[in-house]
């Protein structure tokens, strides 16, 4: 897969110091000395990138079912995550970070978390992963008030970390400012953050909008207005504003975040599994929006797969804009291009071309649960791949999946000392 989302048979790439050089041919004659790796009959991809994740989050899967999304925050998420120290902290992110490279994610915007933030950057850089990540910045919580942390503090220490971590790793992590939601900043926070992405180039305003109907009425209560017209009456959307969700949003503000080239970030599962509804993508795409996918957090989903994003991205819309609507080839592009540019680094990644980082997936679409032709490799990969079928990912050069196992983790001590910190983070939770 090219830029242009050709498939080009019979090619491989030669890959230099992390760098896509150049396509080659099967035939080709290979000087001596060259490390050659020889997957015939594989499908090579750019790796799939996820503009919206919860790191912090991995380790209370399964602890937040059936629950709409301000119970679910209040009762469960905020709870969970106001319990964290490091060592739970550190768990939860390597194994979301091994859940993401084994099922093919290369690269990710992750939310953060309010404490201990600089956790998530270390476990970001230790595995390889290109993205963004930010301290998420929660200055007044109505839902759960002793989750929240001054205004001054949250932007200071929002401020040290990008100044810490914005460009490291040789500038595979980024920043991303990460005000959580409307109702958990205040006006103040939103508007002070905006004005510090000036100092961070490259840096991003990553936060969430428009996701469930009570939320949307809560917003509307206290600010007399709609989350998107909001968030541009206060002067914080732009190009570098990316919001996950956007689910209920009326024409004036789809025309505004047209307008202001402002990014959505769609998370179909969690939509869905927290029963916030379906967003018009078809609509947005229509209207020149970009649109990315994103997992969301492992307990609103409970999957950190791109695969499942896309299929689910590519059914929900087909009862209503009939089964030609969102092809394999439009949730593809969102997984890798679409998501690259979002980001600002589509000359980095979202593609197979000479110059771009060698960030890539190989798979083996072979198995039982393919088609046994290759008409269509793009609707195979969309509708009938899973996880099995990813068998080596690479980032910038290096693998971190091979055969089908993290190179980086052991994924049983990760399960082990996962189930030990929950047991302490719980036993923590219930004795304050
Ligand atoms: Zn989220």
């Amino acid at each position: 897969m090219n830029g242009n989302l050709d498939v080009l048979k019979d090619t491989g790439i030669e890959v230099r110091n992390g760098t896509i050089k150049r396509y080659i041919k099967r035939n080709e004659v290979i000087p001596e000395g060259e490390k050659v790796f020889n997957f015939p009959d594989y499908i090579l991809l750019p790796g799939f990138i996820q503009t919206h994740v919860h790191l912090c989050q991995t380790l209370f899967r399964g602890l937040a079912e059936d629950l709409p999304l301000l119970d679910w925050l209040s009762k469960r998420i905020f709870p969970y995550e106001n319990n964290h120290n490091r060592k739970s902290l550190e768990i939860s992110a390597k194994i979301g970070l091994c859940e993401l490279q084994k099922t093919g994610t290369t690269a990710i915007m992750d939310m953060g978390t309010m404490r201990h933030q600089e956790v998530i950057f270390e476990e970001m850089i230790k595995s390889g992963m290109r993205g963004f990540a930010g301290k998420c910045m929660i200055d007044t919580n109505g839902l759960y008030p002793s989750f929240c942390e001054p205004y001054e503090d949250s932007l200071k220490t929002s401020i040290e970390f990008a100044k810490a971590y914005h460009n490291s790793n040789n500038g595979r992590i980024k920043y991303a400012f990460a005000p959580r939601f409307v109702l958990s900043c205040s006006e103040k926070l939103l508007k002070e953050t905006y004005s510090a992405l000036s100092d961070f180039e490259g840096s991003l305003f990553h936060s969430h909008s428009s996701e469930n109907k009570q939320e949307v009425e809560e917003v509307r209560r206290i600010t007399g207005k709609e989350n998107i017209e909001y968030f541009n009456s206060i002067g914080v959307l732009g190009e570098r504003t990316v919001f996950a969700h956007c689910i209920h949003l009326n024409d004036n503000e789809i025309e505004l975040i047209r307008s202001k080239k402002a990014k959505i970030a769609h998370c179909p599962s969690s939509n869905l599994k927290l029963g916030s509804g379906v967003a018009d993508i078809p609509g947005y795409l229509n209207k020149g929006i970009n649109v990315s996918l994103g997992a969301d957090g492992a307990p609103c989903n409970n999957n950190l797969s791109c695969l499942n994003e896309m299929r689910l991205a590519s059914l929900i819309q087909k009862p209503k804009y009939g089964s030609a609507a969102m092809s394999a080839q439009e949730v593809i592009k969102m997984a890798t291009i679409n998501a690259a540019e979002a980001l600002g680094i589509a000359n980095e990644t979202g593609s197979i071309e000479p110059g771009k980082k060698a960030d890539l997936l190989l798979m083996d679409l072979n198995g039982i649960n393919n088609p046994l032709n290759d008409v269509d490799i793009y609707s195979s990969i969309v509708y009938s791949a899973d996880v099995t079928n990813i068998k080596e990912v690479m980032i910038e050069g290096e693998w971190v999946i091979s055969n089908g196992e993290s190179v980086i983790y052991n994924e049983q001590e990760l399960v082990s000392e996962g189930k030990e910190e929950l047991k302490k983070l719980i036993e923590r939770k219930n004795t304050r």
